[in-house]
């Protein structure tokens, strides 16, 4: 490990009112998970950490904790802020395996969880400590979402999310992969097979088009298609990468990795929506990027690329007149997802917001009653950590309706 944990801890001033936690997007007890670590109480520290958010390991590893825990930190005013982020991957990864999770007798009520991703697996952890007999239906072959179909396994190694397999296998929760709902599938059949619950959490998946000529062609891919298996593309050496969020970073930093010679990233704005950090990454692996410009045409072999003026307001024109033309060999698009609409189109019931969300009530309940979602079919594309941050909620919401305590 790069970072010496125990001098990162040793920095930590205790701070009575954290800094840290306030930035954390789940409240976690950072002073807290310190000082048990100092005191030689590492399993207590994993299990809070792991009671607190089940998916600590993961986002110990691919939150913006610039931007959040350690972001906040009192240290970084005048320094380094505490490595928050090492400290709780130290933690949470050494101790996964022997954290041993209580789990209250069977109830005799059966849940039905749509998507494995990380909301899915927060609310099948959950509920199946208490009581709940969980079967998840995955419509790939492994747990994960996009933390396995989308995030590269050079930033989220594709072992931890294994090694969750198997603490959900501990649990007694059933995996059913391949296995898409919404297809000869309804929600409906599964009530009628006896679940009293369903979940859905079944992410965004369509990827947003930039709608412009020539999107359709054999040199073009979405960030979400590529990323799900970058092997199976012939990018060539000179590789646009249209947008610049994480989910650009990834697709970049995979096409060099992939073999790439030339990867541009071209951003609409003066700055890259992606983490500092995943910018630092992207340019030190020698990703270029260009600002303030938008492909408007995407041609055989190249690609049109046009000025972009940032208004007062934040709004945008794009100069389609100016553009130029840029040899390349191949395009990927990527400016976000939207939630695919399988589920929708299957159970009528089930009602989209005016965003093309999942439309749900305070308790997390959809439109089709004892049907709750959340994560990004809910929210758009978001985080893990708030995917796992709604899900308690949802969780204890879902408990309640099937005890018949919902209001
Ligand atoms: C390239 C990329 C990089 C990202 N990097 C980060 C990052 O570094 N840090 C971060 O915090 N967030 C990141 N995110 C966002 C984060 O991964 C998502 O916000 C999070 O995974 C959403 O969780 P979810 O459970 O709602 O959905 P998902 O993770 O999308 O999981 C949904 C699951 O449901 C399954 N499914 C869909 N429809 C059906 C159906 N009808 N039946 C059965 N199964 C179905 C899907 O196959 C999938 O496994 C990234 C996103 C992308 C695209
Ligand atoms: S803000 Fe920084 S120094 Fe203060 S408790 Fe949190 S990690 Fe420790």
């Amino acid at each position: 490990m790069a970072v010496h944990v125990l001098d990162e801890a040793n920095r930590c001033l205790q701070c009575k009112n954290p800094r840290c936690r306030t930035g954390c997007p789940i409240n976690t007890n950072i002073p807290e998970m310190i000082r048990l670590l100092k005191e030689e109480q590492m399993m207590e520290a994993a299990v809070m950490l792991f009671n607190n958010n089940p998916l600590s390991i993961v986002c110990s590893l691919v939150c913006d904790h610039e931007k959040q825990c350690e972001g906040h930190c009192v240290r970084g005013i005048k320094g380094a802020p505490v490595h928050i982020s090492a400290i709780e991957n130290y933690i949470s990864d050494s101790c996964f395996e022997r954290i041993k999770l209580t789990k209250k007798p069977y109830n005799g009520k059966k849940v039905a969880v749509i998507g494995g991703g990380p909301a899915g697996i927060t609310i099948a952890v959950l509920l199946a400590q208490r009581g709940y007999k969980i079967t998840i239906f995955e419509g790939r072959e492994k747990l994960g979402g996009i933390m396995r179909y989308g995030i590269p396994a050079f930033r989220l190694p594709r072992t931890v999310l294994d090694r969750y397999a198997e603490k959900l296998k501990d649990l007694g929760i059933l995996f059913r992969p391949n296995f898409s709902i919404g297809g000869s599938t309804s929600i409906k059949d599964l009530f009628d097979d006896g679940y009293k619950s369903v979940f859905i959490g079944t992410g965004a998946w369509r990827p947003r088009r930039l709608h412009i000529p020539g999107e359709t062609f054999g040199n073009v891919a979405y960030a979400i298609n590529y990323l799900r298996n970058p092997d199976v593309y012939d990018i060539g050496d000179k590789v646009c990468v249209i947008g610049a969020g994480n989910a650009a970073m990834d697709v970049a930093r995979t096409a060099i990795r992939m073999g790439a010679k030339e990867v541009t990233v071209y951003c609409k704005g003066d700055v890259p929506a992606a983490s500092v950090k995943e910018v630092e990454y992207a340019k030190l692996e020698g990703v270029h990027f260009e600002y303030c410009k938008t492909a408007v045409e995407i041609k055989d072999e190249s690609i049109m690329i046009a000025p972009v003026t940032i208004e007062e307001d934040g709004s945008n024109t794009v100069h389609s007149e100016q553009a130029e033309e840029v040899p390349c060999d191949f395009v990927i698009i990527s400016i976000s997802q939207v939630p695919k609409d399988r589920l929708v189109s299957r159970d009528t019931e089930l009602k989209l917001n005016d965003k093309g969300t999942l439309q749900t009530d305070e308790n997390g309940e959809t439109t089709m009653p004892g049907v709750f979602a959340s994560g990004d079919v809910v929210t758009g594309a978001k985080t893990v950590v708030a995917a796992v941050n709604v899900s308690k909620q949802i969780a204890d919401d879902m408990d309640k309706y099937m005890q018949g305590l919902l209001d």
